[in-house]
């Protein structure tokens, strides 16, 4: 079955077959340079010289990493969507006091708002979800970055479902800590999830009280520095991180974001071509899933029953989403994911599949 799900997506067999080898030991000088290799490919595709941290979670695990480190008190969410709101849980859920910036679905945040709302109050830390992955929002964070950075807030950046396969040069912007998973961009299976972690965000960890165990940057960078993890790591997947960084930075990182962008254009063209609409607004639409609107009023639980027997697992929209849409009257959504590893031409077959049984509905 080839996956078309905003993750996870479907993992290269040369992965699998990585990932299968002999296990070795944590502490050993063997896994020390693998580490180290993937510790040095991970700074490239992150454009960063911070320390990109590897864990043992799903980017989940690192999101409340960032807060956890990075939050004594307050902090303000700029929510755009279903991700956006995970951040504003998990912020709860560690008992910090949360503001929020909301944005209404399908759009980006402006910046101007955003401005407005620093103005009003100091904020230790301001959490944005890159790659809206429910709306398929592209949110402009070279453009918010500055203002942040002079009020004095850490920017944590939740790119689960884009770096890797968007341009997003950490340093250049100026992000504190950026997240992701390895089961999106990364084409590896689910299990681990990469932070950079700035030297201001490292001296805020210091400060931070009740920062828990498990996910202290201040630990894990020191172990980090002598390319070792605090507890065991899941090996197996390092060693499938290996060889897909050397994929990766084999094709070359323009190339890989060229390739996502024309996946991306591609994939516009495909739905305003069959009559229907974006449902991210134009000039913020993601590189990694297109998210489109179901103008048509197509029955997408049958489309996906029709294509599943041509061996595609798609995606028929964010249910939340879709349900608040269909609430108001509005089209339901439908989301094509185009990440990882996957090739155009293995994206035009998907999409001649979905249309061929689009037109047969
Ligand atoms: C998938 C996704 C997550 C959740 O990541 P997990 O690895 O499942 O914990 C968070 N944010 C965004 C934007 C995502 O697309």
């Amino acid at each position: 079955m080839k996956l078309f799900i905003p993750g996870p997506v479907s993992v290269p067999s040369e992965i699998m077959q990585a990932m299968g080898k002999e296990m070795i030991g944590h502490r050993g000088k063997e896994f020390a340079e693998i580490f180290g290799e993937c510790s040095s490919g991970l700074k490239k595709v992150f454009q960063t010289n911070n320390r990109v941290l590897i864990s043992t979670s799903s980017g989940t695990g690192l999101m409340e990493a960032a807060i956890r480190n990075c939050v004594n008190d307050n902090v303000l969410m700029v929510e755009c969507g279903a991700f956006g709101k995970k951040w504003i849980d998990i912020a709860k859920a560690c008992g910090k006091s949360v503001d929020i910036l909301h944005v209404e679905p399908g759009k980006a945040v402006n910046k101007e708002v955003l401005a407005e709302k620093l103005s009003q109050k100091k904020y230790e830390s301001v959490c944005v979800t890159h790659n809206e992955t429910s709306t398929g929002v592209e949110n402009p964070i070279a453009e918010i970055a500055p203002l942040v950075k002079e009020s004095g807030a850490l920017l944590c950046v939740d790119s689960v479902s884009s770096m890797g396969g968007a341009n997003i040069p950490v340093d250049t912007i100026g992000i504190d800590v950026c997240l992701t998973s390895s089961q999106k961009c990364f084409s590896l299976p689910p299990g681990l999830s990469f932070a950079s972690v700035s030297e201001a965000a490292l001296e805020k960890s210091k400060t931070v009280k009740a920062k828990g165990y498990y996910f202290d940057f201040v630990e894990l960078a020191k172990e980090y520095d002598t390319n070792q993890t605090p507890y065991t790591p899941a090996v197996g997947l390092i060693f499938g991180l290996k060889t897909q960084l050397a994929t990766m930075l084999t094709e070359g990182m323009d190339n890989v974001w060229a390739r996502h962008e024309a996946m991306a254009t591609e994939t516009q063209k495909w739905a305003l071509g069959l009559g229907m609409d974006l449902f991210a607004e134009q000039g913020h639409r993601s590189k990694t899933v297109t998210c489109v609107s179901n103008t048509n009023k197509i029955n997408l639980e049958e489309v996906k029953k029709k294509v599943k027997a041509k061996g595609y697992v798609m995606d028929a929209g964010y249910r939340k989403l879709n349900d608040e849409l269909i609430a108001k009257g509005l089209a339901d959504t439908l989301r094509i994911p185009h990440m990882g590893n996957l090739k155009v031409e293995e994206l035009k077959a998907y999409l001649q599949a979905l249309t061929e049984e689009m037109k047969a509905q």
